[in-house]
């Protein structure tokens, strides 16, 4: 399998893709480590992946390049994700004593009524590209502690990630076969599905995942999808500072060039605010510095794969076609800034389309790129029902100083994140899931432990 990097085309990297057998000998050498692990105690656990942090914080520089160079975000958001996923499993750490030992429930002095919580056994851990560490620390971190092991097929678009996040783990000092990655594409995903796991936790597109579920319903085992998100944004006429709320969603949209789960994908902006909106967010757009992301002075690096920009060039045909008017970019970018030669990798102008209708592809579809669609609204009950008109049910975001009508707005969108004057983000408090065609189940929040467990209620006659 070639690594081949987004920025300049170049292969950075040949590896050999794991087979089925391969993958049977990773899966019996999992099976083994888990039932040593679930017995070791959890304070030691927790020193495992505490020491896990340690190394990605000294090995920062080393990881956010590679990060960078197999899927082209820029530099300083590589090292911010690290920080991140740091954070994440912090959080699980900090909590699992509370949340891991729920122990007697009730003793009538005849019978004590005791909850255990025992590991689900050997999962899969099947993902996405866009934050390798981030939301695989969302399954990692509760999985390990609950004692599982995981077999871990990073996307074939982060591979250089996911092989050292193994090693970093076997440096941290988890046993062997406790966690394993295991290389390659959508073949091996399939032939993980195939084997008898005890759970399957996957983040991705929505057409994978449910792929997936079907895939392994017959096994009737736990599985959990972080799926895709066409994530609205509305400004109402009540916002205190329009620039604050331009820059705001400008980051929402452009952040890691769009490719976020919840990113945000469409813009509503109230009538009366919309013009002045528009003029500012499309001037900020186009100011955006676009280039190799290795150089620290872009704002904006490569997409991941350069055969997406060919359907976002797609999206953005539809709507011309359609009447939308193209206010900023909208094509592939040849040459950076300073005259380098970037024909070879996946960049693209941030666009801007005004003028948008609902017929339009890019208002139903996840572009998962630098193109936006912004349309006006006559007053809240229109945002509420074009907000509520898609497949996809990740976040949603309404901008007001008014926060009891922001509330109003949010409790009538069916999202599992609701944003009030902020997007585009995610703390490990708060349960991560999607609604809709977003997802089934979910991780974060001290909920995001029981996603790794299955009680066991024990009934005690002495
Ligand atoms: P993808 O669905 O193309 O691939 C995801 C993973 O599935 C990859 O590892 C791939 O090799 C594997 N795979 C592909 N076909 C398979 C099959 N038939 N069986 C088993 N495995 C298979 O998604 P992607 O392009 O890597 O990621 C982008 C998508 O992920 C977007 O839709 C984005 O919104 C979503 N995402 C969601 C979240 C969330 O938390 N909800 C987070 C990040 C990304």
């Amino acid at each position: 399998m070639k690594i081949i990097s987004p920025i300049q085309g170049e292969v950075l990297k040949e590896i050999n893709e794991d087979t089925y057998e391969s993958l049977s000998k990773k899966y019996e050498a999992a099976c083994i480590a888990q039932k040593k692990w679930k017995e070791i105690p959890l304070k030691n656990k927790t020193q495992v992946l505490e020491k896990f942090c340690e190394l990605t914080e000294k090995h920062k520089d080393t990881l956010a390049r590679d990060l960078t160079l197999e899927m082209g975000k820029p530099l300083k958001e590589s090292h911010q994700e690290l920080k991140s996923s740091r954070a994440r499993i912090k959080f699980f750490i900090e909590q699992a004593e509370k949340y891991l030992s729920p122990g007697l429930q009730k003793d009538d002095g005849r019978t004590q009524d005791i909850l255990e919580l025992d590991p689900l056994g050997v999962i899969a851990n099947i993902s996405a590209w866009n934050y390798p560490y981030n939301i695989g620390a969302n399954v990692w971190a509760p999985a390990l502690l609950t004692g599982n092991a995981i077999l871990y097929k990073p996307s074939e678009f982060a591979t250089l990630t996911g092989l050292h996040i193994e090693k970093l783990f076997l440096e941290a000092g988890l046993p062997e076969g406790v966690f394993t990655t295991v290389v390659g594409g959508g073949a091996i995903g399939i032939a993980l599905c195939e084997m008898p796991l005890d759970g399957y936790f996957f983040v991705g597109s929505y057409k994978t995942g449910k792929a997936i579920a079907e895939n392994v319903s017959k096994k009737l085992v736990p599985v959990g999808l972080e799926l895709g998100g066409n994530d609205p944004l509305y400004v109402t006429d009540e916002v205190k500072d329009l620039n604050e709320v331009v820059d705001s969603a400008l980051e929402g949209v452009f952040y890691n060039n769009g490719q976020s789960c919840c990113a945000v994908k469409r813009i509503y902006v109230h009538k009366n605010k919309y013009e002045v909106f528009i003029h500012a967010f499309t001037e900020k757009a186009k100011a955006l510095k676009v280039g190799n992301p290795l150089d620290e002075s872009n704002q904006q690096g490569a997409l991941a794969r350069v055969s997406h920009l060919t359907y976002l060039e797609e999206l953005i045909q539809d709507a011309q076609k359609k009447g939308a008017k193209l206010l900023a970019g909208g094509r592939r970018i040849l040459e950076g800034s300073q005259g380098e030669d970037l024909s070879k990798g996946a960049f693209f102008e941030p666009t801007v389309l005004g003028s948008v209708t609902h017929q339009m592809r890019i208002m139903k579809e996840e572009p998962f790129g630098p193109v936006i669609g912004v349309m006006s609204v006559q007053d809240d009950a229109e945002a509420i029902r074009y907000m509520n008109d898609t497949e996809y049910g990740l976040t949603a975001a309404v901008y007001s100083s008014n926060i009891e009508r922001a509330k109003s707005i949010l409790k009538q969108v069916e999202s599992g994140t609701a944003y009030i004057n902020c997007c585009d983000r995610v703390t490990a408090y708060l349960p991560w899931n999607g609604r809709k065609h977003s997802g089934l189940r979910g991780t974060l929040s001290f909920l995001g432990f029981y996603e790794f467990v299955q009680p066991r209620g024990w009934q005690i006659r002495n």
